[in-house]
């Protein structure tokens, strides 16, 4: 690892100066270590943030307030999120691993890096690692890579889940930056990779992550997650579905739909959610709006899979959903 200044922030205020003066932000650190350790991340200063007042979960007008510090654990385990959000419960429990949960945070949890092997590999092109050097997954192995919102210059899949359920819910997030606080639609925090894979999201240099806002609706409490994955704990989604409905005696009223492992970012199914709305609840339904979320993919030489088993994964978290409302 090379060396590095490090720094504690005792303040809101001293870390965003600190932010604007390109120190980089530490919470648990799970991610960033481990891509310093393999020399992937070559940040020269980092500012802990790990004693600022972010990590409180709170209920505020209805809505669920998580903090950007609070950790996977503990925001899993919180008895409002599981009678509010059960899903981020759901979605959080389904990913990494306990030790993992105690010590990452929820700001770093959307901020992760992709998974994509090349990206770790510092002899292998890769656009998003060295800009104009190449995408090695293009004509490589990319059984694991995207199938939505691709481009020639990154195929990379988004790797969190908490982000799936998140963006299917309309959360969104308050930032603080030099130039103030502001709030946006969490799903706007994800770029697409274009000819640009290096910026990942839209925060502006020096701006921290202060809070989630998740709004309750009627769809909430009847929310589920569903992760496909190659063995069933400690891996990274192939598919995952989050799926939300509000159901009136047997007809859909309202319906939230996002997938995750098929996309270079949460990707939102609005065209499936449309075709769902004031249909009954049947098999037959889910399957016939299921169907619409694969229009337009672009799978790779390897990914052909994720074509067939995402819509499937569409039923059957739909199902689940539909079972509990
Ligand atoms: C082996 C392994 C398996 C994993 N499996 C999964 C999985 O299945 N699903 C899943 O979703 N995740 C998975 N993860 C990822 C894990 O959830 C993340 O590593 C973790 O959430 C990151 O949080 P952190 O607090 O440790 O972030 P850090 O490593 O501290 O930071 C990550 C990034 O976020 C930035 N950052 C942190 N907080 C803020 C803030 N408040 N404002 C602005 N910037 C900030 C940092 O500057 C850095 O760029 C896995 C990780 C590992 C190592
Ligand atoms: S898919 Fe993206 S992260 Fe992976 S090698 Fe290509 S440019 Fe790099």
């Amino acid at each position: 690892m090379l060396p590095f200044a490090l720094q504690k922030a005792g303040s809101v205020e001293e870390a965003v100066t600190a932010g604007a003066a390109g120190w980089r932000y530490i919470a648990g650190g799970t991610t960033l270590v481990d891509l310093m350790r393999e020399e992937v991340e070559r940040p020269d200063r980092l500012i802990d943030i790990n004693a600022l007042p972010m990590n409180d979960i709170r209920v505020e007008g209805g809505d669920l307030v998580i903090g950007a510090l609070a950790r996977m654990a503990d925001v899993a385990a919180h008895p409002e999120v599981r009678r509010l959000q059960p899903i981020i419960a759901e979605s959080l429990i389904e990913g990494a691993s306990p030790q993992l949960r105690n010590m990452a945070s929820m700001g770093g949890n959307l901020l992760q890096r992709v998974r994509c092997p090349y990206f770790r590999m510092l002899d292998a092109a890769c656009n998003k690692r060295t800009p104009g050097s190449g995408c090695s997954a293009l004509d490589g192995l990319n059984a694991g890579h995207a199938i939505f919102g691709t481009s020639e210059y990154c195929v990379a899949t988004h790797p969190s889940d908490v982000a799936v359920a998140l963006v299917a819910l309309d959360a969104t997030m308050r930032v603080r930056g030099p130039e103030g606080e502001r709030s946006f639609p969490i799903e706007q925090l994800f770029r697409l990779p274009g000819d640009t894979p290096h910026l990942e999201h839209t925060l502006r240099p020096g701006e921290l992550i202060l809070e989630l806002r998740i709004p309750n609706g009627a769809y909430s409490r009847r929310a589920r997650y569903l992760k496909v994955r190659d063995r069933a704990s400690y891996e990274f989604a192939l598919v995952s579905v989050a799926a939300a409905l509000s159901i009136e005696g047997d007809v859909i009223r309202e319906a939230r739909l996002a997938a995750g492992g098929v996309a270079t970012r949460p990707w939102r199914l609005r065209d499936c959610e449309a075709a769902l709305i004031g249909r009954q609840a049947t098999r037959q339904t889910f399957e016939e709006t299921a169907r619409l979320a694969t229009q337009g993919a672009r799978p790779l030489q390897h990914n052909h899979y994720k074509v067939e088993l995402l819509p499937r994964t569409i039923v059957r978290a739909l199902e689940m959903a539909g079972e509990v409302a």
